[in-house]
């Protein structure tokens, strides 16, 4: 068996243990002699899996008892439409956003749709890089918002910010609440939940597999949605029959279960934070120390979870990514947006593999000094 050192932003690497017990169960589920694909999820050998994959997910972010965990369909993308479906109403028909990146556009982008929506703030430098998180204090909230929208991990950017408890209060003393896009870096730390009304985003870079979507939303946000919001995706329903008002994404929670719990059995989200620290800077410093290679970032924004970097000379992109892809390195090339390389870093990316890589960029380096 050949597994390669997977950088991909997503979907991305999943941690070994956690696929080889999905091929053991494949083809008969606990004696059930079916896979959990083949299997009604109304049946109780289903529901038992959702159950645990709920509970562990709670106890690992240590969700509120007022938040409701959702699991839906969509993607991340799909959730920037069914947000301002589900908040926007009433004398509250303004969606904020905060631009930090490729994917607050496009939340922003979409929100227009359902009501007026204003950026607040815009990292932009006027030729469309971002390399920092527009600070609360340069932040022009609207006088009557429904919510403010972040992206606290950009992924092609590699921008990374959480708000403070300060800031979550102020905001939540105006009526309104910080929704957060967080599908690139949930789960790579402990968070405080009750900063914010809506936690979602897609599962396929640090839960699981593409399909799944997820929504930690507060209580008493769930009776808001406007009468156009599709049934399937009105939270009041999808909370009310517990994530199954229609057929949920199956194997995809199965899977995710998984993850939850070997998150759990290797120290809860406090070991992964410090994993994913000592990965982090493992890579940046080895990116600042080379004159090859280069992060524009601003240090205190620079991601956990997706390292973009650049080749001085770029004539050496395609040499790199050869040279890499022989060594048994996947996924290393940058978005198309930005070029370059990006390497993303997830749970399921050990630290061995991170030290694979900056081996191979040190190598690479000496060898086209
Ligand atoms: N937000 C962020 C931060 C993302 O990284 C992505 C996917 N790369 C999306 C939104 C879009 O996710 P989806 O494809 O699940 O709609």
């Amino acid at each position: 068996m050949t597994r390669v050192h997977n950088f991909s932003a997503g979907p991305a690497a999943l941690p070994l243990p956690v696929l080889q017990q999905m091929q053991a169960e494949m083809l008969d589920f606990k004696g059930t002699g079916m896979s959990v694909m083949e299997m009604s999820h109304r049946g109780p050998v289903f529901m038992e899996v959702l159950k645990r994959a709920f509970d562990t997910l709670r106890r690992l972010l240590n969700v509120p008892e007022n938040y409701e965990i959702l699991f839906l369909q969509g993607g991340a993308q799909g959730e920037n439409a069914i947000i301002p479906m589900n908040l926007l109403g009433g004398d509250r028909t303004t969606s904020d956003h905060v631009i930090s990146g490729a994917w607050s556009i496009k939340t922003q982008k979409e929100a227009e749709k359902y009501g007026a929506s204003n950026i607040i703030a815009n990292a932009n430098d006027g030729e469309g890089r971002y390399t920092y998180f527009p600070e609360p204090d340069q932040w022009q909230l609207s006088e009557r918002s429904a919510y403010v929208s972040i992206c606290t991990n950009e992924t092609i950017h590699g921008v990374e910010w959480y708000p403070s408890a300060e800031l979550a209060a102020k905001i939540e003393a105006s009526g309104s609440f910080l929704v957060a896009d967080m599908s690139s870096h949930i789960l790579s730390r402990p968070i405080d939940i009750s900063r914010y009304g809506v936690i979602y985003g897609g599962a396929q870079k640090n839960i699981g597999p593409s399909g799944l979507t997820f929504v930690i939303v507060r209580n008493d946000l769930l009776d808001r949605a406007q009468s156009i919001c599709p049934s399937a995706f009105t939270w009041r329903n999808v909370a009310d029959n517990d994530s199954m008002f229609n057929t949920p994404p199956t194997m995809a929670i199965y899977c995710a279960g998984l993850v939850f719990e070997w998150l759990e059995a290797n120290g809860g989200l406090e070991a992964m934070a410090r994993v994913n620290d000592a990965k982090a800077k493992l890579l940046y410093d080895a990116i600042d120390n080379s004159t090859l290679y280069r992060n524009d970032v601003h240090p205190a924004y620079r991601s956990c979870m997706n390292v973009p970097f650049f080749l001085n000379d770029e004539s050496l992109n395609q040499a790199f990514l050869d040279g890499a892809a022989a060594a048994g390195m996947a996924g290393l090339k940058g978005h198309k947006m930005v070029g370059g390389m990006r390497a993303s870093i997830y749970n399921a990316v050990s630290l061995e593999s991170v030290h694979a890589l900056v081996a191979y960029m040190e190598a690479f380096e000496r060898d086209h000094a």
